[in-house]
């Protein structure tokens, strides 16, 4: 594993410890959480607070952190909350996926039954509660992820290989947060072909909900 350089932030992890975060979204977290010492660490931390974070959370509002702190505050119905243990790497030798992604995918690589996607690009759709969804993505090297429009909140890990986009490159084990409203391309770099897990929240109950909840705390 490269090193990692871009990590969970503090409101996603106070709202996986709270267990408020959607299914597709916990996998996510979880999935990166197995790879990643620093925010094993952090949500050590978070949960060592408690409720005390919960509290303090209107100040990460009144920061730029406006969508981690829409995270942190949308109460969704209780949804399986995948659980790391702190100590111990889950990924067993050998294999790509860690163990919670290993546990939905019901294997490893092998067991993924990808769909076609467009433009070689092949996804398959892992189930989970319906207020969110997620995805493993399989780009091939160099190609572009075709039809990237989402309204929702996204959020992708990378399992193999990297990508670019407008803002960064993400490499084996980075997370990329993006917001609604953002546009952009990510292309896999070449050499090497990019395997993805991607969380997004269905936009059609949350594309409203969010700037809703944001408007008080934002002042608006
Ligand atoms: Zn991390
Ligand atoms: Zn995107």
């Amino acid at each position: 594993m490269h090193t990692i350089a871009h990590h969970l932030t503090d409101p996603i992890l106070t709202a996986y410890a709270a267990g408020t975060l959607p299914e597709a979204f916990n996998l996510v977290v979880a999935t990166h959480l197995s790879l990643c010492d620093e925010c094993r660490s952090q949500l050590a931390a978070h949960e060592a607070v408690g409720g005390a974070v919960l509290e303090d959370a209107g100040e990460a509002v009144m920061s730029d952190d406006a969508l981690d702190a829409c995270f942190a505050r949308i109460a969704s119905s209780p949804d399986a909350l995948i659980r790391v243990g702190h100590n111990h790497h889950a990924k067993r030798k050998g294999g790509l996926f860690p163990e919670p992604l290993r546990d939905y995918v019901g294997g490893d690589l092998d067991a993924v039954n990808w769909r076609p996607a467009g433009l070689g690009v092949r996804q398959a759709i892992l189930s989970t509660s319906k207020n969110a969804s997620v995805r493993l993505l399989y780009i091939p090297a160099g190609a572009e992820v075709p039809d990237h429009g989402h309204n929702g909140t996204e959020m992708t890990l990378v399992l193999k290989g990297a990508f670019r986009d407008e803002f960064a490159r993400f490499g084996a084990g980075d997370i990329e947060i993006c917001d609604p409203n953002v546009e952009h391309t990510p292309v896999a770099e070449p050499g090497e072909d990019c395997i993805c897990l991607a969380a997004t929240d269905a936009p059609l109950k949350f594309s409203g909900l969010l700037p809703k909840i944001a408007q008080p705390f934002l002042r608006i």
